[in-house]
Parts: C-alpha cells; structure tokens; sequence
C-alpha cells in the first residue's frame, strides 16, 4: 500500500493491533488529501503519496525528519510567527484551513490549503499532530495581503518597463507609484514627491503650448479627477537647472467597480527633440521660402523688361510662346514658394486675419476679372445671391481659399467642363462650394487630401506640391469655418467651406 510508515519508532499501539494499522494505511492510501503524522518532537511518522507529491519530496527525504527543518526548507518560517506546519504542534491547537505558498526544491511553487489539529493522549501529555495538505487555487492560498502585495509587484514591473513616465496619484493626488522615467522627467526626487501637489507644480513651472503658466483647472491630472480623459496635450517644464522639456501629457481617472474616482494616473512622454527638430523644419522652411521670393522678383522685373523692350522694337510677336511659358513657370514658382510661407505661418502661429465685412457677389465678381490671365476664368460660373449677408473674412486669404480650390478645380477636371462657385446662407454664416465635374476623388485618397504633402496617387505627375489643400483648411479654421468634400470617381467634386456672418 502506498503509505510511508515508520513503523520501529512509533505507534506501539499500532504495532499491539495489526488490524488497525492496515485500516489506517487504507485510509491514508485512499485519500485524496495529503496527510502527514508527528510525534510530539515534530518528527514526521508518516506520510502518504499524496503529501510526498504535494511537497515535492520523496519519502526518504520527509519520514524522520524535523518538520521545524522541512518548513525552512519548504519556505516562510519565521521566529515571530509559527509556520502553519508547526503550529498545532507548538501551540496545542487546531490550526484551521490556512493557504500558504510552499517552494519545492526544484524552485516551483505551489498553493497548499493546510489543517493540523493536535493529538493528545493521556493526561494531556501530547503524542503529536496530524496534518492535511490539500492544493489550493492561486487566490485561495494567498492572503489578501499577499494577493495585494502580488499585484502592486506586478503593477510596479510593468510601470517600471514603459519608457514614459508614469504617476498613480490617489484623489488627495498624492504620489502612490512612479516609475524611474517620471522620476527623472518631473524631477521627483524623494523629498519632492511629499510636497503638497500645488507645490510641486508650482516647483515644476508647467506651461501651456502657448506659453502661459497652467492654472490648476487647466492641469491634466486635476481635469483627469474631474473625469476627464486627456490624450497628447502639450505643456513644458522647467528644470531646476534651468532647462526646459516639452511633454505630452495623458491623464485618465482610476475607477473603482461602483464607479468611484479612486485616483488618476497620468503618463509624460518627452518631446522636447521631436518639438526642436519641428521647430527648425519650420524655421528653414521660413527661410528658404522667403529666400525663394527674392530671385523671382527679379525674374518678373527683368520680364517686363524684356517684353517692353521687344514691344518697342516690334518683334513682340515672333517670341509671344517663349515669353507665355516663361511668365507662367515664374508664376507657378511663385504660387510654390507662397504656398510654403502660408504653411510656415500657419504652423508657427502667426497668422494674423485681417478681418472685414465682405458682400461676396461682388467680392468674387471683381475677383474673377482680375484673375482672368491667371486662370481659365472662362470655365468658371457663378451662382450667388446679391441677398446674401455679408461675411466677416480677411479678402486676401479668402481669395487664396477660392483660388486654391478653383485652381484644382479647372486642373482636374477636362479642358471644356464648366466650375461652379455656388453659395448659400447656412446656420451662422454663409456656405460657399466650388463644383467640377471632374475625374473625382477615390475612397482611399478622400480622407488624406487635406494633409500637408499629400497627393492622391493617379495625380503625382500633375504639377503641384500638395499643399494647396492643406492651407486652405488651415485658413478657413483660422477664420472659424469648416471645409468638407464630396466625391467619388468619375463623378466630379464639391468642395464646400463655410464663413461666418458678419457683426453688423
Ligand atoms: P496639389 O494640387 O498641389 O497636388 P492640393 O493640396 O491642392 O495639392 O490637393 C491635394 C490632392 O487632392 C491633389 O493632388 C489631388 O489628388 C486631390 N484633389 C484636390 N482637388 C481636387 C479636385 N477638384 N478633383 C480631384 N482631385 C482633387
């Protein structure tokens, strides 16, 4: 039977009665727990096969053995506290289902529920202890201490791989975890972390994009404990060495199950290069862009020059191609180079409307005859009523919206088609569309065509940059417009950007 006994060294009472003794070795052997027997000095008089599994150990190894010896090696005894598996002996009393985590010898671990009562013999001198060992689940072994301590050891690990910084706070916003990335990036050393969390702002010189101290309302974690999720904002810091970061800041609250707000956690990502590398593409893009006015000046000077001269001289006609091409490549170039000074301006802030009452029957009247030489204006009708109330925009940007859109429109569209400039009173202010009945956008290009660069893939030999598009959503957002599109292959397009109404 599968039943470790010493028989030699204890239980004479066993040994005066066979019979008993094959009845205890059945019911150990039919057990599916795992039982072991002590004598009173805590030496384990047997054990079934079961125990020997759960314990990881062969039965040479546990018969005779000091279970004070087996529980350091199996783990977690402690002066102060009796390892449940020396408690009933040590203390005379029934230990009741207790969960502890055991470390076999081969490293593994295991849950084990354990239970021991005492045994007592006559006169209440103690014989020993009997204990049950049955394997118990992850979360029935573990306290909820442990269990506790488990995962603020996994929540700490995972933390403290991600590259960003990363701080728990708890509803006071106290700090409760970090990771090294937010230690260094917020400079919380220690001694700051204790600070009251206003003066650790104010300590951190937080700003907003554009540069203004954040007020409390406008901090990411407050608006997070308000609620709020907050993906990507900008904001900077200064260090106490005086150099400044710039962060993107995510902040969400921490629910509990009922739905309480338990606390924030809030991660920094550092884009301080990312935000200097832009900063010097815009700056060079200034540059350059400008640079680029000066020697088409000079081209178109030096043209008209040219054209007068041969005016004069009667010989204007024979070279009439010649001077075509060359004035539209100048103009073409010039269209270019403005379109990256409007992107850098865009971009850096610094547009500045000029804003002003505007009819747009006339406005657009009067624009069309000038641009008689610069575009097919011939191709272009337009359907707008005088009733219309008039907008408020700045003209020159207005007309860079129009001629943007126009300008796709007669280029995208077959030689003899007709444009359509329509426009209609809409909630707040007026729409205004530009209608072709060109080759159309494809699904795959349509959400794309408004950023910066991009064109659609039938169109890269056609002449132009792709940043017509984006510059004038940018404009009609600076004048608090929207622009949508509408189009489909083959079925041309409506381009429809609104302006708002005039204050009269
Ligand atoms: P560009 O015209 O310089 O390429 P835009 O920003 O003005 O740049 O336009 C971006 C892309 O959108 C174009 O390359 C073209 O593919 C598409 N597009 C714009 N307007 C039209 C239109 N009216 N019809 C068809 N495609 C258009």
């Amino acid at each position: 039977m599968d039943v470790s006994f010493d028989k030699a060294e204890a239980f004479g009472l066993l040994e005066a009665s066979p019979d008993l003794l094959r009845w205890l070795e059945a019911l150990c052997a039919v057990s599916t727990d795992g039982l072991l027997a002590l004598d009173e000095t805590g030496r384990i008089l047997f054990a079934n096969a079961r125990a020997e599994q759960l314990l990881g150990l062969p039965r040479q190894a546990l018969l005779r053995r000091d279970i004070r010896e087996l529980a350091m090696v199996l783990h977690g005894a402690s002066p102060e506290e009796p390892h449940p598996l020396l408690r009933s002996l040590d203390t005379g009393r029934t230990v009741p289902p207790t969960g502890l985590t055991l470390l076999h010898p081969d490293g593994a671990r295991r849950c084990i529920q354990l239970q021991s009562i005492p045994l007592s013999g006559d006169h209440g001198r103690t014989l020993g202890a009997a204990i049950s060992l049955r394997e118990g689940g992850e979360e029935g072994c573990a306290s909820p201490l442990r269990q506790a301590e488990a995962h603020a050891a996994e929540l700490d690990a995972t933390i403290s791989a991600i590259a960003d910084g990363v701080v728990i706070y708890n509803t006071a916003m106290e700090i409760i975890r970090l990771n090294t990335a937010a230690e260094s990036l917020l400079e919380l050393t220690p001694d700051a972390r204790k600070l009251p969390f206003h003066d650790r702002i104010i300590r951190s010189r937080m700003r907003s994009a554009d540069g203004h101290p954040l007020t409390p309302d406008e901090l990411p974690s407050l608006r997070a404990l308000r609620g709020e999720t907050l993906c990507g904002e900008i904001a900077s810091i200064t260090h106490t060495d005086g150099r400044e970061l710039w962060l993107a800041i995510s902040a969400a609250p921490i629910h509990d199950p009922q739905g309480v707000i338990t606390g924030v956690v809030s991660t920094f990502t550092d884009i301080t290069v990312m935000r200097e590398l832009q900063q010097r593409q815009d700056d060079l893009l200034h540059i350059v862009s400008h640079d680029l006015f000066i020697p088409l000046t000079v081209i178109h000077g030096h043209m008209q020059l040219i054209k007068e001269t041969l005016r004069r001289a009667g010989i204007e006609e024979s070279l009439a191609d010649s001077l075509d091409a060359i004035a539209r490549a100048e103009q073409r170039m010039h269209a270019m180079a403005r379109d990256l000074v409007d992107t850098a301006g865009l971009e850096g802030g610094q547009l500045r409307l000029e804003l002003q009452p505007v009819k747009l029957a006339p406005y657009v009247g009067n624009m069309l005859r000038r641009l008689r030489g610069a575009l097919d204006t011939r191709r272009v009708t337009v359907e707008i009523p005088e009733a219309l109330p008039p907008v408020s925009a700045d003209t020159n940007r207005l007309e860079r919206i129009l001629v943007n859109l126009l300008s796709n429109a007669l280029k995208y569209s077959p030689e003899g088609s007709t444009v359509g400039i329509q426009a209609s009173a809409a909630e707040c202010g007026v729409d205004i569309s530009v209608v072709d009945r060109g080759r159309g956008i494809g699904a795959e290009d349509l959400p794309l065509i408004f950023e910066r660069f991009y064109r659609a893939q039938s169109e890269r030999k056609a002449e132009g940059i792709g940043l017509g598009l984006y510059i004038t959503k940018g404009l009609v957002e600076a004048h608090g417009g929207r622009i949508h599109v509408v189009s489909a292959p083959g079925q041309g397009s409506t381009f429809t950007f609104s302006m708002p109404k005039a204050v009269t």
